[in-house]
């Protein structure tokens, strides 16, 4: 088969051959084209050394990513492509880079550190493949597995851990089980991995089509950089609104949520003060009180353990706070909220809604669903018809206030805020005269 791959890659390809050395495409853009995937970015490996690399491509801007890890990145019609000289790799102690790399001569070599077996294949310029370990079969078995022996190629980097429910999360591939229970015992690894590299993973696993999946078989990993999630795996929960426990549900509306990546980690962690605020009443059915905002606080404390950037924790956090609050559809409470959050938010906050609800009792959130869709065009119309609901878009501001006589000072501000409040409730019509009457 010859590979439908971009001029710009195909040059450094024929490059590195014209002077005299093997180059493959090789990792993620090979597996990718077998699937009948478009690859997102290239990467190439060769017999070249480094510096004969940068030799090869005098001519072109060139970045010494990783010269001493062998890689080097040339720019080629605007496509990075990052060009590495076959190796192997010692411990990586950090869990960052490996200790030290040795270049080898040998493809194969270089095929053999790589994770996973549909990634350690590699493909030259005219499509001959080089797939010692059986990738190509296993991508048509949709079976991730490991190359070599699982358990040490985990305990090796646990970030394998992982990319494994990564891969398993975002291609819809089965984890084979050796691989699977090596990933099991071996989850303690992750300890040894940086907050921002688990993070970059956690987020592609949730994005991915088969999250649900990988959430439901393997919650013991996500203990291990998040152990509150612990109760909330276990919880059960006798109410009339749910009809699973608090894992199950939670994963439910995971799926439910848009592939989005804050609105998934809002799903993730929406109920996670769940468990520390269950009572049980007389009748035996458990009640939640106050779990948004503890769950608020532990979302908070658990982002800042990922390294999460505050953007990102500061909405998730207002997202699961306000998850639970009733939303009666009506103009004056979307104003309302569409003021307190702002309406990027507030329409996420729809989204994670409509989520949550699609994990309870289908047949008793029916109703809130619609109210939903209502809410949603409520606050579109309210939007697209220019109706105030920011203080800064009232039709007076404080010198008109002034002009009516209030003393320049705090009162102003207090006066402006009483008129915000009779607009947002509907009182009175955002207007300059009927807002200058009742001043
Ligand atoms: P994608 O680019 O879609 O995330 P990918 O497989 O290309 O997937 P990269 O992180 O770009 O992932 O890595 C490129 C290749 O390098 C992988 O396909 C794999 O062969 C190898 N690789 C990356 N990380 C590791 C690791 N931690 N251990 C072993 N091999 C790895
Ligand atoms: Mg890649």
């Amino acid at each position: 088969m010859k590979p439908d791959i971009p001029s710009g890659v195909q040059h450094i390809l024929q490059t590195l051959a014209d002077a005299g050395f093997e180059a493959h495409l090789v990792g993620g853009c090979v597996r990718d084209l077998l699937r009948g995937v478009e690859p997102h970015d290239w990467d190439i490996c060769t017999s070249a050394r480094p510096e004969e690399t940068e030799a090869c491509f005098a001519g072109h801007r060139i970045i010494e990513t990783g010269l001493k890890h062998g890689t080097v990145t040339v720019l080629e019609e605007s496509e990075p492509c990052e060009v590495t000289t076959y190796r192997t790799e010692g411990p990586y102690s950090d869990s960052r880079r490996p200790d030290y790399v040795e270049f080898v001569s040998s493809l194969e070599a270089d095929l053999a550190r790589r994770d996973f077996t549909m990634n350690a294949i590699a493909m030259d310029l005219a499509g001959n493949v080089s797939d010692p370990f059986g990738g190509r079969e296993d991508i048509q078995a949709g079976l991730l597995r490991c190359v070599g022996e699982p358990a040490r190629r985990f305990r090796e980097d646990g970030l394998r851990i992982m990319r494994a429910l990564r891969f398993g999360a975002a291609l819809g591939c089965t984890i084979e089980a050796e691989t699977a229970r090596a990933i099991h015992e071996n989850r303690h690894m992750l300890r040894h991995v940086a907050a921002e590299r688990i993070n970059l993973e956690l987020c592609r696993l949730l994005e991915g089509g088969r999250v649900g999946d990988i959430l439901r078989q393997y919650p013991d990993v996500l203990c291990e950089f998040w152990p509150e999630l612990g109760p909330l795996i276990t919880l059960e929960q006798n109410t009339p609104w749910h009809c699973w426990g608090g894992w199950e549900h939670t994963v439910r509306a995971v799926e439910a949520a848009p592939a989005d990546r804050i609105l998934r980690l809002t799903m993730l962690l929406h109920d996670i003060g769940k468990p520390g605020c269950k009572s049980t009443d007389e009748n035996g059915i458990d009640h939640f009180c106050g779990h948004p905002a503890v769950g608020a606080e532990l979302a908070d404390r658990m982002l800042r353990t990922l390294k999460f950037d505050n953007r990102t924790r500061e909405r998730v956090v207002t997202l699961v706070k306000h998850h639970d609050v009733q939303l009666p559809p009506q103009d004056r409470v979307v104003r309302r909220w569409l003021n307190r959050l702002g309406p990027e938010a507030f329409f996420q906050l729809l989204e994670v809604k409509r989520a949550d609800g699609m994990g309870q009792s289908r047949a008793l959130v029916k109703d809130r669903l619609t109210q939903l869709d209502e809410m949603r065009a409520q606050a579109e119309a309210i939007i697209a018809q220019g109706q105030c609901f920011s203080q800064k878009d009232l039709a007076i501001n404080g010198r008109d206030v002034i002009a009516a006589g209030v003393a320049p000072g705090p009162e102003v501000g207090r006066v402006l805020n009483a008129l915000f409040e009779r607009v947002l409730s509907g009182e009175i019509p955002n207007e300059r005269e009927a807002l200058r009457r009742l001043l």
